[in-house]
């Protein structure tokens, strides 16, 4: 018993220099990662002059992958806060819509290039607020979307927004995908767990959105899952969010 006592506190000791390391890498990778995404956009916009077609289309790509770097290094880096304890989360009053919008910013560009018919859905009367980190739920949907584009060949991406009872608000991004298999539906929210028939279709995936993303919404009081009616069917991610009683 002593000995597993010992070797549970050095497995604890490992498990912590990991978490430190990863932290650690993350933030070092952030930096210039922030610089690359904010020159080629410079380039992109002409700021330097203007650049042939050829050359603007590789920078295109250089950003899009630069994104998607960017993107992998957040998820590392909320893995690790959230293995280590130290996420801290900041609740405001926020309107769902407008993080949405911002987090559609990112994406406009991707979908055109895939000829993707990207689309988002809002009730006409104003949603109401919500009590959120803004940052982490903008991350989710983020997350949501970029797999909607990375999973989907051609036709549609729709991200729609609605309030289900006096309770809850629900926010789904549906795609005309690969869709997932039922086996796999539940599986795809563990740390790093991908179907195999995404490993055909996009090779440069972690495994780490889906894990990250449920933990967000459940730490808001929320539940995410997924819907699909099997491969090549498509796929819909849905969360929903409590609507605050009191304002907080
Ligand atoms: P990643 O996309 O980096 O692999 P995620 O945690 O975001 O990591 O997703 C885990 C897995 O869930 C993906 O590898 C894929 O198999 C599946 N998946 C996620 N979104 C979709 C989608 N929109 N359509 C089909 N499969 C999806």
């Amino acid at each position: 018993s002593d000995r597993l006592a010992t070797a549970n506190q050095e497995l604890k000791r490992l498990d912590n220099a990991k978490s430190e390391f990863i932290s650690i890498a993350s933030h070092q990778l952030r930096t210039p990662l922030t610089a690359i995404k904010g020159y080629t956009s410079l380039i992109l916009e002409g700021s330097y002059g203007k650049i042939d077609n050829q050359i603007q289309d590789v920078i295109n790509k250089v950003y899009l992958a630069n994104n998607r770097l960017i993107e992998l290094v957040e998820n590392l880096l909320s893995i690790s806060r959230l293995e280590s304890g130290r996420m801290q989360y900041n609740y405001q009053l926020v309107q769902l819509a407008d993080i949405v919008k911002d987090a559609m910013s990112m994406f406009a560009v991707v979908a055109k290039k895939q000829d993707i018919n990207l689309e988002v859905l809002t009730p006409e009367m104003p949603l109401p607020l919500l009590s959120l980190d803004a940052g982490k739920i903008r991350e989710v949907i983020s997350n949501l979307i970029d797999n909607a584009l990375k999973y989907t060949e051609k036709g549609s991406v729709t991200v729609k927004m609605e309030q289900v009872g006096d309770e809850k608000i629900r926010l789904s991004v549906k795609d005309t995908g690969i869709g997932i298999k039922k086996e796999d539906l539940e599986h795809i929210f563990l740390k790093f767990a991908r179907s195999k028939e995404t490993e055909k279709l996009y090779v440069g995936g972690t495994g780490l959105g889906l894990y990250v993303g449920r933990t967000f919404v459940e730490k808001h009081g929320g539940r995410l899952w997924a819907e699909s009616e099997g491969h090549g069917h498509g796929s819909e991610f849905i969360f929903e969010l409590p609507i605050s009683r009191n304002g907080v």
